[in-house]
């Protein structure tokens, strides 16, 4: 199929051979591994600062078993990413971002078409809120996902939408996680979780126009 993320909008059915799931899975782990520095920095400036080395760490794991991951269909590759995730980053983020991969990898069928990812990115996203007693307007990841996600659906580049998403969180007071600890002093700056998010999303579709 000839379909890429922004084209995807008609029912037909988007399948990633096991080289395409290897470029996919690799393309996030790096971007994430690559990108620690600034997130170890964000993570100073309203958090402990363990950001960065934790994604880095959780995703090693992921670039560790990634013949393992490409060769099983999306939706398991998905899952057995969200348990990696889970043991290996820690943290607030760590449960979070395994919720994230794990009930997207449950709700997505092998072929996905558009509405299908849809379906199963609103789950994930809905999975993580129970898990993080969270919701946009909180200064999260969840600012990044609920947009780009929303993107998306609308036929929106999910990509850029998560990088302006991202920028939002600057103004924006924690509420949740330990940058809220800091309250008004939280503003000003963007929120790590916003900007791993942004950088998975941007990776993700980036793969995908290289692929698909
Ligand atoms: P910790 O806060 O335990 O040090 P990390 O630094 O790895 O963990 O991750 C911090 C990020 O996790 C935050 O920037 C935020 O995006 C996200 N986060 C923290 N708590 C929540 C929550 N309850 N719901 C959603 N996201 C959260
Ligand atoms: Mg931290």
């Amino acid at each position: 199929m000839t379909a890429g993320p922004r084209e995807m909008q008609d029912a037909s059915a988007v399948v990633l051979d096991a080289a395409a799931r290897r470029t996919l899975i690799e393309t996030v782990a790096r971007r994430i591994i690559d990108h620690a520095d600034e997130l170890t920095a964000l993570d100073q400036a309203i958090g402990d600062g363990d950001h960065g080395l934790n994604m880095k760490r959780g995703f090693e794991s992921v670039l560790a078993d990634l013949g393992a991951h490409a060769e099983k269909p999306l939706p398991d590759a998905l899952k057995a990413i969200g348990m990696s995730l889970v043991m290996k980053i820690g943290g607030a983020s760590g449960p979070l971002y395994g919720t994230l991969f794990m009930a997207f990898g449950k709700e997505l069928p092998a072929e996905p078409s558009h509405g299908d990812v849809v379906r199963a990115a609103t789950a994930a996203i809905a999975a993580v809120k129970a898990r993080g007693k969270s919701d946009v307007g909180q200064k999260t990841m969840l600012d990044v996902l609920v947009p780009a996600s929303e993107a998306f659906a609308g036929g929106k580049d999910p990509a850029a939408a998560a990088e302006s998403a991202a920028e939002a969180t600057i103004p924006m007071k924690a509420i949740r996680g330990r940058a809220s600890f800091l309250g008004d002093r939280s503003i000003g700056h963007m929120d790590p979780g916003a900007r791993s998010s942004a950088l998975i999303i941007a990776a993700i579709v980036e793969a995908l126009e290289q692929t698909v």
